[in-house]
């Protein structure tokens, strides 16, 4: 099984709805680099005070904070046994740190899930997105709405609007991405580790969608595995 795996994407393709439903289903670690931010600058620390500024304004935050940040967490959580990536790397320098911090851990990255949305698409969800403090879960006020509304469905808490989902810092983020972050297809495609899933449908269905990408992927892998062994015993 694959179980070490990348989620790149523009922001609002859905990465955080499906990173959440991947690491539910194939029991591994979801490690976001955003929801990690957002906690961060809640509780004030220094980290979160660096980093708001970047986020208020739809800018990438740091590479080397970010990859410490990353290193951490993949170090002191039970990753070991998978993990999701979902909004990292964002960057070429971040992708290169992260083969480093792969290679001090001794582990491999098996796959790229890159979730593909048009910018009009992407414009209408941000802006009908609301989220959840507390557990991160993502609604979207008209195609997917809490049964209370405002409110979330698992923990109650009081759903909010992201600051940096609005109008003006959305076409922001989207210059960043198209800049910084479409780059990344390139380099994860020449590893030949990239799949792409087309992410305009129903949550539910892009989840299936990439379970099953990842799984003919696992299959053909198997097979030339197996065929290496054949050909080596001959
Ligand atoms: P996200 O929740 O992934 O949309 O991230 C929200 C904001 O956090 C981004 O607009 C960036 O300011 C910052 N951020 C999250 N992940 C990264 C990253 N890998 N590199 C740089 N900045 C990041």
């Amino acid at each position: 099984m694959m179980n070490r795996l990348i989620l790149l994407g523009p922001p609002g393709s859905g990465k955080g709805t499906q990173a959440h439903a991947l690491a539910i289903e194939m029991r591994i670690v979801h490690l976001s680099t955003g929801d990690i931010l957002r906690e961060e600058v809640r509780n004030s620390t220094e980290l979160g005070l660096r980093a708001k500024s970047s986020m208020d304004a739809g800018k990438l935050v740091a590479d080397d904070i970010i990859l410490d940040m990353v290193e951490d967490r993949l170090r002191n959580s039970n990753a070991s046994e998978g993990f999701i990536l979902d909004g990292f790397p964002r960057t070429v320098p971040q992708a290169e740190g992260l083969d480093k911090i792969a290679g001090r851990l001794e582990i491999s990255l098996e796959a790229v899930v890159n979730l593909q949305l048009d910018d009009e698409i992407i414009i209408g969800r941000l802006s009908k997105r609301v989220s959840c403090p507390v557990c991160s879960k993502v609604y979207n006020e008209d195609t997917n709405p809490p049964v209370v509304p405002g409110v979330c469905d698992i923990d109650g808490a009081r759903l909010e609007k992201r600051e940096d989902d609005t109008p003006e810092v959305i076409r922001q983020r989207l210059k960043v991405y198209h800049e910084q972050t479409k780059p990344l297809e390139e380099f994860y495609a020449e590893k030949g580790i990239m799949i792409v899933i087309d992410g305009d449908a129903e949550p539910a269905e892009v989840t299936e969608r990439i379970l099953s990408a990842l799984d003919s992927n696992n299959e053909s892998e198997t097979t030339s595995d197996d065929r290496a062994k054949v050909e080596s015993r001959d």
